[in-house]
């Protein structure tokens, strides 16, 4: 079996022969397995080559997806998660109906005994997007000021992959886990969203018009793209 080795450490591949592909193509699957997909002009160890000059890459995406299991949410007793900046701690308390609030630094969760992380999960989000709009509607005001608009219509939503948008109407729409980002990030995010009103697109104008508004965006873009994959529910 064909591997590659980083920091002493081997890393099997998985060779796919494809008649199709005109280059040597590399996946990470989340599973940790790493596919080596090698066209036909080319030979297994010269494909294999090629993936050893990519190990520090193939073992940075395996670290990722490794943390990313680490990551994950049980709602258990003790847990902590993000909200707005802060960090709460998880209580759970036993009683007949299923509840999430927030009190204090807690995150109360009350629900029978063996309601399951799924079913809490879904009650955190929906507080979450509750209590999440009103701390956001100060900031989105303050800075459609600062930019010169009328404060749009915002809703948060639970979305995979985008951050937010600017609808045709000029409302913004912001995906939920952004409450879980440092405020920075959300501050940043509801920037950027804001200079879409009037520049729908990603030109120099856009861009201009959020470091007028953020000055320090570019911390903001960075945690975003760095972090972001923790800020899940
Ligand atoms: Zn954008």
């Amino acid at each position: 079996m064909s591997s590659v080795v980083f920091d002493g450490e081997e890393i099997p591949l998985t060779v796919i022969r494809s008649d199709r592909r005109r280059t040597v193509g590399i996946t990470v699957k989340e599973s940790g397995e790493v596919i080596l997909r090698i066209p036909p002009h080319i030979s297994e160890e010269e494909a294999v080559s090629f993936a050893q000059s990519k190990a520090e890459w193939i073992f940075r995406h395996r670290t990722k997806f490794e943390m990313r299991e680490r990551v994950e949410r049980h709602y258990a007793e003790g847990e902590t998660i993000p909200f707005f900046g802060r960090e709460l701690s998880i209580r759970r308390v036993e009683g007949d109906k299923v509840r999430a609030e927030i009190i204090g630094d807690e995150l109360r969760l009350t629900g029978p005994l063996g309601t399951g992380a799924d079913v809490f999960c879904e009650a955190v989000v929906f507080l979450y997007r509750r209590e999440g709009l009103k701390l956001l509607r100060p900031i989105v005001s303050e800075i459609s000021k600062a930019a010169g608009v009328e404060p749009p219509a915002v809703r948060i939503r639970k979305q995979q992959r985008k951050w937010g948008c600017c609808t045709p109407k000029n409302g913004i729409i912001l995906n939920v886990r952004i409450l879980l980002a440092p405020k920075l990030v959300i501050r940043y995010l509801v920037v950027h969203e804001i200079a879409h009103i009037e520049h729908r697109h990603h030109q120099d104008s856009f861009w201009a018009e959020v470091e007028r508004l953020m000055p320090e965006f570019r911390d903001a873009e960075r945690m975003l793209k760095e972090n972001g994959w923790m800020w899940v529910f």
